[in-house]
Parts: C-alpha cells; structure tokens; sequence
C-alpha cells in the first residue's frame, strides 16, 4: 500500500510544488497513485478570523485545482471538521481507507499550525505511517540567523544577509508535476467551502494560470516604475499579488526567479531591486514568527507596551471600520477594503496608525478587522504590519511618528483622486479642499465631522508611550 495522499493548506497550486512534486516521484517509481485532499475546519477559521470573501476566493482556487489535478490523475477529496484538533483522528482514518502508507504536506510556521502538523504526525508516526514535510513557503527552509545564530532585530541587516544567502543558495524552482495516472473525472458542482460569502473575482480570477500571469506582466512592464509609483494608492503601481500569495498560488521562489529574469533582462542588479526588498518584509516577518511564538499569542513583541491602556471605544471602532471618521483619507482606504479586500501598503500604513495612535485603539483588534476583511490576509504580515504601526512589534515604526492623516494625503494622493473615486460625496471638491474639507462644505456633501481632534490624540498618544517603564 503505497498510494500517496497530499495534504493542500496554504498552497493552493501544482507548479513549485514540493509536496505534490515529490509525491507524484515517489509514486512514479513504485508505479502507485497519487490522491490530494483539502480539510475544511469551519470553526478554526472562525477562531482564525478567516475572511468569508478570502474562503470564497480559496472556493473557487479549489475548484480550478481540482480540475488540472483531474488531469495529472489526481483526484481531489474535501473533508470537513470543525478544529485543526481534529484532523489527525481524521486523516488517519482517510489513509486507512485509501489504504495510502504516505501523507505529505508543505510546512506552515504559525503556531497553531505547526501543533496541528506535530499532532498529525505524532498519530500516523504511530500507526506506521510515512509524513514528509516539505518546505515551500519561504525561500528558505531555516530562518535567517545573525553572525552570532540568533535572529535578528531589525530588517535591513537581515535584508543584506538575506539577499546574500540567495545569491549563493537560491533553488530552482520545481515544474508542475507529470501525469501521474490517466485523467480522473470532475464533479460538475463547483467548491464551497464553510463560511464563503463572495469576492471580487473581477479583480483576481481564481487560477494559477491568472495569477503566474500577473507575475509576469508586473515584472515585465511595472518592475522599473515600482520604486516610484508604490505609495501612490491611485495608480496600480503595485503587483496585488499578495491575494495570490496568500493563498499559495504562487510561491516566492517563483517571484524571486521572475525578478533576476527581469532584471538581467534591462542589465539591472536584482539585489537592488526595490520590489524584491519589499517582499523581504514578508519572508522578516515569517521568520520573527517562528523566532517569538508569543507573536501567534496575541503578544507584543515590545512587553513594555503591553502596560498601554488602550481605549475601549465600540462606537469609534464601529466608524473606522466603515470608513466614516471624517478623515477623507482614512475612510477612502476603509472603504477600499470593504469594497474589494485589499487595500494599498500606504493606506494600511495610515488606517493602522489612525486607529492605534490616534483612536489608541488596541493593535489586536484592529489586526482582526483586517483579517476579517483582506483576501491576502496572512497570519504574519498582518501581525508585523499592526505592530509596526503601533510600535509594539519589532523594528517597528518609532512610538515618537505619527502619521498626521491630512498630510499623509495631501502627500500620498496630491489630486485627491484616491478619495473621489471611494468617497463618492467629496468627488466634486477641488484637491485644495478635499483632503480636510471645511465644515460648511462638510455639511453639503452630507460628510462627517472629524471623530477626534488630531493635535489632542496625538498628544495624548505621545504622553501614554513616553510614561512606559522598561521591562527586563
Ligand atoms: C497594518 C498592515 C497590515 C498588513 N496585512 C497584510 C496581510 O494580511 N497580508 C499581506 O500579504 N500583507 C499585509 N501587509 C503588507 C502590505 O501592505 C501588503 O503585502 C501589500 O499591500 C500587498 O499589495 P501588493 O501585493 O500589491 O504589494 P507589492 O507592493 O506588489 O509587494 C509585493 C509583495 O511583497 C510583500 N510585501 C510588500 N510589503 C510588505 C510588508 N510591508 N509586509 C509584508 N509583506 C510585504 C507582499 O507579499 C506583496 O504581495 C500589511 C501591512 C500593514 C501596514
């Protein structure tokens, strides 16, 4: 019994697939089959805060992946359970009944997952059972450690050795598997996975062959401009490959190889790529993950800002989130989110920081209203990104910068094109008036005053960090 079953999580695709890849060559060898399955677990991803829309985008990513399965001779099953606690009593059982001697998986480094992959492991390990682990999320299987083997602290050094380790270590991508076994046939009903609502399939198509496309239409045509136009949130001057990645439809090597592709093409150094350094943040953030498990505890990577008093404030909460504070930008960005779950790296940057300094609202609800919301919401990018803008995380913005909303977009979206397009009711108003409109004009457009006076929370904000006392 040497049928081999694929564990799909976070990787939803064939190509660079280390789990799938290797399955399919062992099975080659012993002349077995290949079997993939999914595991739905409702109520984790409810404790998770998993975005309805990102379930009914990964719904249909499944349901695109089956099929070019269906091709390679792999069939694939859907499970259903309600925690990650109870996958290994299950998947036990589907390998018994699969008769299947082999379970592999690509590795995933929350906290919570890597418990659910150690119990799962533990269960079959002793029923004789072969698990491969597999490593397929970062470019690197270890984390990236300083001359003295600890982790690092602060992004551009880790950067610089980074980029080195991939100068010098950097793996080829893997190809899509070879058929395994003659077609399978495809149930005719589409995938819905528990707890999908709908997504903006306009703006990310559900497939492999879409989102390797973007790729590279973005490395050909948008790589030299990225430096220039990325904090710009009215133009596309970013890739919006972060839904993709966060889905594991594509992989970072596959990027990391499209961009020294692209560079030597236009005799440019990849290593001073500026896209490529952004995506380094993705890959720092990982790797504090798994450094500081207290990060998937809900904890401050700083301790000493966990002595904050953050304001409890439902109303407040309830006008951020539905982009109605009166800070044209602010809600333009929320708006963004609620519209298509994404929104643009600057305006996380300015919402975050609105909502933590300004609101001194608490990080960890904020970072869940994003989760809840974001179709590339990702464990540790979000974390980083919350903490960084609260200056509780690690090489986070410093508790001193406050982001002055009105500045950051008169600077950030000089026209005010940003706003007119998601903040319908100041669509008329000149660019000199539309970032902090006047109060009568306010009134005629039927647009809010602002919630908080920006000069007093910014003060106050500053009082509540300045009296923090170290903790050893
Ligand atoms: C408060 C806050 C929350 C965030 N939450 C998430 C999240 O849940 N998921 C997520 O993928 N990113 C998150 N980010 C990071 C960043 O905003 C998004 O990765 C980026 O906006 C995605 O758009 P893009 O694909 O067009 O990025 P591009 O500018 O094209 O960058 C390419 C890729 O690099 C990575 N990247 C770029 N900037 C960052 C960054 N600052 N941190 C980590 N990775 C980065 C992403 O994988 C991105 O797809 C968050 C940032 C902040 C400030």
């Amino acid at each position: 019994m040497a049928h081999h079953l694929v564990w799909l999580r976070n990787d939803l695709r064939c190509a660079d697939h280390p789990a799938l890849y290797h399955a399919c060559a062992a099975a080659r060898q012993t002349g077995s089959r290949v079997t993939a399955v999914y595991v739905a677990t409702p109520a984790q991803w409810h404790y998770h805060d998993e975005a309805p829309a990102k379930l009914a985008l990964r719904s249909q990513l499944l349901t695109s992946l089956r099929q070019q399965l269906a091709e390679l001779g792999i069939e694939l099953l859907l499970l259903e359970c309600p925690h990650y606690k109870d996958i290994p009593a299950l998947l036990l059982a589907e390998l018994q009944q699969l008769q299947a001697s082999n379970l592999w998986f690509n590795r995933e480094y929350p906290l919570d997952e890597q418990h659910r992959d150690e119990a799962v492991s533990a269960a079959l390990s002793q029923q004789g059972l072969t698990v491969n682990a597999c490593h397929g999320d970062m470019l690197f299987a270890e984390p990236t450690l300083n001359g003295q083997g600890q982790p690092y602290k602060v992004f551009s050094p880790w950067y610089r050795d980074w980029v080195r380790k991939n100068s010098e270590l950097a793996l080829p991508t893997l190809q899509t598997p070879a058929a395994v076994g003659a077609a399978v046939a495809v149930p005719a009903t589409a995938i819905a996975l528990p707890g999908a609502s709908s997504y903006r399939e306009d703006l990310w198509p559900a497939s492999e062959a879409a989102a390797q496309q973007r790729l590279h239409s973005f490395t050909l045509r948008q790589l030299s401009d990225y430096g220039d136009q990325r904090d710009i949130p009215s133009i596309n001057g970013t890739s919006t490959l972060s839904v993709y990645l966060a889905s594991g439809v594509l992989t970072v090597r596959q990027i990391f190889a499209a961009v020294v592709a692209a560079c030597e093409g236009n005799r440019r150094d990849w290593r001073e790529d500026h896209w490529f350094r952004e995506l380094g943040w993705r890959e720092f953030y990982k790797n504090l993950m798994i450094h500081y498990p207290r990060l998937s505890r809900g904890r401050a990577f700083k301790a000493e800002t966990e002595q904050l008093y953050w304001q409890r404030d439902e109303a407040l909460n309830q006008l951020w989130q539905q982009g109605k504070t009166g800070f044209p930008i602010v809600d333009a960005a929320m708006r963004q989110l609620q519209r298509t779950g994404w929104m643009h790296n600057r305006l996380r940057m300015i919402t975050a920081s609105f909502y933590t300094k300004l609101l001194f609202m608490d990080w960890r609800q904020g970072e869940a209203f994003f989760m809840q919301q974001l179709l590339d919401g990702d464990f540790a990018s979000n974390n980083g990104g919350w903490q960084w803008s609260a200056s509780t995380g690690c090489d986070a913005s410093p508790w001193f910068r406050i982001f002055n909303p009105t500045r950051q977009s008169e600077k950030f979206d000089p026209d005010g094109n940003f706003i007119r397009k998601f903040v319908p009711e100041l669509a008329e108003l000149p660019a000199k008036q539309i970032h902090c409109p006047p109060t009568l004009l306010r009134h005629a457009c039927g647009y809010p005053e602002p919630i908080i006076d920006y000069s007093q929370a910014r003060a106050a904000a500053l009082a509540a960090f300045k009296a923090l006392t170290p903790v050893q």
